[in-house]
């Protein structure tokens, strides 16, 4: 039987929290990485958090969230500045909801040299010597420039084409709880593998790009079956539709906003109300090699197309720009080394 948050894990974090001395000053170094293509804004720099010369150089260590089961899935989650660490539950409850999600899949396990890892302008001293099996580092920062969620997929397995290894940036600047809430949740969607294993898989048609916007689909069969079912079986367009438009966040990476509304992998996030995570993403999930769970999907349809045309000319009630990076995306083996880059 798999078990979630592990309680005593948490507790010991928040022992070795309240022995360490903290202090705030600007280190976090910024494209010095082979991951580091997310270019974070100046401010970025001053708000990241390191422990003093005395205090212990790891004083978040990586805290699993899902199984303990080897063969079944779970997140190892870093937790690199104390703006994600006074965040921690939150942050761990939305990882949780997809740990369950996939927990029925049993990816390969890479030995790893333990040591600093990077991605995204994020670092992390890693100590242990198996990544098992998506390890996602997670800042919390206040840019005070109108808000920006910045996921980078730095690291995939050749076995499987699934990512191993992630970074999340949220500036949480005027957002609220549940906004914070669905960031995340939409954010380790992507640390999956949603919308940016989808070229590499074989399943994106048609990738558009701002200057020449395609009418790009996902073609997964699973997916395509739960968007008929959720109520695209009139849909007119090659199924399933993925996000064209540049206005509205990231193309090829997401749902399309103008069809999908309300769920939770689109590019916009509405106001007041949790975005849905439906069947199609699940589904989507299992197209890509995961084992999944469907019974964990919200209740979700497609709104009528003249709602969501409406919706889309309201615009999305947070206006956040959201920078998801998949390139260069690095390949390992199961014993840790690089087989490949590829650079888009
Ligand atoms: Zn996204």
């Amino acid at each position: 039987m798999a078990s979630y948050l592990d309680p005593l894990k948490e507790a010991e974090i928040m022992n070795m929290h309240r022995k360490a001395t903290i202090t705030f000053i600007a280190v976090l170094s910024l494209g010095s990485t082979s991951c580091d293509f997310a270019p974070l804004a100046p401010e970025a720099a001053m708000v990241a958090t390191v422990p003093t010369a005395d205090a212990d150089p790891n004083p978040y260590p990586a805290i699993a969230v899902g199984s303990d089961d080897p063969h079944r899935f779970q997140f190892e989650i870093a937790l690199v500045d104390q703006g994600a660490y006074e965040l921690r539950s939150q942050i761990l409850a939305q990882a949780d909801r997809w740990a369950r999600i996939v927990d029925g899949s049993d990816l390969e396990d890479i030995d790893w040299e333990p040591g600093t890892v990077r991605c995204g302008g994020l670092e992390h001293d890693y100590r242990q010597d198996v990544l098992d099996d998506v390890l996602v580092m997670v800042s919390v920062q206040d840019f005070r420039d109108g808000g920006g969620l910045s996921t980078t997929n730095c690291g995939y397995r050749e076995s499987s084409g699934l990512p191993t290894l992630g970074a999340i940036v949220l500036d949480v600047d005027g957002l609220s709880r549940g906004q914070v809430n669905d960031f995340f949740l939409h954010a380790f969607g992507h640390m999956l593998g949603f919308g940016v294993s989808w070229q590499d898989r074989d399943l994106l048609r048609n990738p558009s790009s701002a200057d020449r916007p395609a009418d790009t689909h996902f073609t997964g069969d699973r997916a395509i079956a739960a968007f008929v079912a959720a109520g695209g079986a009139s849909y007119r367009g090659p199924k399933v539709p993925v996000e064209n438009e540049t206005t509205w966040g990231s193309v090829n990476t997401h749902w399309r906003e103008s069809v999908f509304g309300e769920e939770l992998m689109t590019s916009g996030l509405r106001e007041g109300v949790a975005d849905y995570l439906s069947a199609i993403t699940i589904q989507s999930l299992a197209d890509i090699g995961y084992t999944v769970d469907v019974e964990e999907a919200d209740s979700y349809s497609l709104p009528p197309a003249r709602a969501a045309a409406s919706a889309m000319a309201a615009g999305p009630a947070v206006h956040i720009t959201e920078e998801v990076v998949i390139s260069p995306a690095v390949f390992y083996d199961r014993h840790g080394n690089v087989v490949r880059v590829v650079r888009n």
